[in-house]
């Protein structure tokens, strides 16, 4: 169907249908066979049965098929559309080096419009995997003339919904404090004048902000945002530094210093003592558990486990596109099950049904936004995704969510629906010249290795 299809449908008083042979909810029932999903405008009106409901709503348009699964949209709790624009480089590093030799020689070259194309060339990618809310945290020195409200002018673009945060540093010496927080204040209020975004204050690490930094981005975020988006306890090298400065972890060092008080998202939690994985759990921190860029830096693996039986919500994410090339949430949700049961020699450590709640209802929960997005229910949003039931990985369905988390890869992603629009049709993304994206990304791409020195890393900038 064409856009001006979509557009015509969604103007409909009666919305229109998305049909599938299983509709997995995310909540209660959480899978209804042959079922369907009426959807009004930006919003999911009814689910039922797809008899009781295209008899009930004769002239609703169809769109799903009877083969195939509709889900909802996966919610990606962690990533860095800073780092979109230098993926495949640097691959034998742990978090130390990587960050000095990568993402701190990239840092003060992004400008806004680097901003703008990585996000779209980002979230392009995470569209066409299913994805229709991502975390995100742009991590860049800060300039006189911001840069991160790029990010929101490439979701907007994209129609895909996003927590915006800027990763907040004062770690290098003589970094313009008041510059900080004017780069937060141009991000809350792009973010502000969005229908698609939100707004949190970022913090690369408790170890990048001084005290008295923290201090001020507690009192920012308390007066200005939905909350805080913070790396905590990736690296062992972390807390030690942390116990050495400030004679605590990480993680008490932020319940003490109120960080906690708000709605935080912590991203990583690796390396956990009983007492932080408490302080986590009394103060409702959710968490952001990425697999894959754990093991490509070779992190350790988060204690899924133990978070969850403490009652911590737990989501999935991709992290960012220098330390997960590959911005693939079906991959990461599929690895965040084989790394588990790999950790734990248990088959059963972590079930194909628990990792689609993580990537749906969980992730939305650990973002405190469980009551909008996240599952299939009247009321919620119309973030929906149809996976192909006539795709060959897809022919066979014993088990729906099996079929999602093991066998579904991109080619499987058919349709999906953010706040009732449709971005991707058949595959496609609507409204967006991918080749010229491409195109124009691999030009900055090219000069940003150039200006960030990346030459002995990067065969792209000695080429050219
Ligand atoms: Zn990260």
């Amino acid at each position: 169907m064409s856009s001006e299809g979509t557009a015509h449908l969604r103007q409909s008083d009666a919305g229109f249908l998305i049909r599938g042979k299983y509709v997995l909810t995310a909540s209660e029932p959480e899978m209804i066979s042959d079922g369907a999903v009426r959807v009004v405008s930006d919003t999911i009106a009814d689910i039922g049965s797809f008899d009781d409901l295209s008899s009930r709503f004769p002239s609703c348009p169809v769109l799903g098929g009877s083969n195939d699964i509709v889900t909802p949209g996966f919610i990606n709790t962690h990533g860095h559309f800073s780092e979109a624009l230098v993926t495949g480089i640097a691959e034998n590093f742990a978090l130390g080096d990587w960050l000095r030799v990568l993402i701190d020689a990239v840092a003060p070259h992004l400008n806004r419009e680097s901003a703008f194309i990585g996000t779209l060339l980002g979230g392009v990618q995470m569209l066409r995997t299913g994805i229709t809310l991502t975390n995100d945290m742009f991590v860049c020195d800060p300039r006189t003339t911001s840069v991160t409200p790029g990010v929101v002018q490439g979701l907007e673009e994209l129609g895909l919904k996003g927590i915006v945060s800027y990763g907040a540093s004062d770690r290098r010496p003589g970094t313009p404090v008041e510059d900080v927080f004017a780069e937060h204040a141009a991000l809350c209020e792009a973010a502000a004048a969005s229908t698609l975004c939100r707004f949190r204050v970022g913090m690369a690490t408790v170890a990048a902000q001084a005290p008295s930094m923290f201090a001020r981005s507690v009192d920012f975020a308390s007066l200005n945002a939905d909350g805080i988006h913070i790396h905590l306890h990736e690296t062992r090298e972390e807390i030690e530094f942390i116990r050495e400065s400030r004679h605590m972890s990480p993680i008490a060092y932020c319940a003490q210093n109120g960080l906690f008080a708000l709605p935080t998202l912590a991203a990583h939690c690796v390396w956990l003592e009983d007492t932080d994985i408490r302080l986590l759990a009394s103060h409702g921190v959710g968490v952001a558990y990425n697999p894959v860029s754990n093991m490509i830096l070779a992190s350790g693996v988060c204690p899924v486990s133990r978070l969850r039986g403490s009652g911590i919500n737990v989501g999935l994410g991709v992290d960012g596109p220098a330390s997960n090339d590959r911005q693939d949430m079906l991959e990461a949700i599929k690895t965040g099950v084989l790394l588990q049961r790999l950790d734990q020699l248990d088959p059963a450590a972590l079930t194909a049904r628990e990792a689609f709640r993580m990537a749906t209802i969980e992730g939305a929960a650990a973002l405190h936004l469980e009551t909008a997005v996240g599952s299939l229910e009247p009321g919620k949003a119309a973030d929906l995704v149809v996976f192909d039931g006539g795709s060959p990985a897809l022919a066979n369905v014993h088990d729906p969510f099996q079929a999602i988390v093991y066998c579904a890869g991109p080619r499987e992603v058919k349709d999906v629906w953010v706040a009732g629009r449709r971005r991707v049709a058949d595959g496609e993304l609507m409204g967006v010249d991918v080749p010229a994206l491409v195109s124009e990304s691999r030009k900055l791409a090219n000069r940003l290795a150039r200006r960030a020195g990346l030459g002995e890393l990067s065969l792209l900038a000695t080429s050219n």
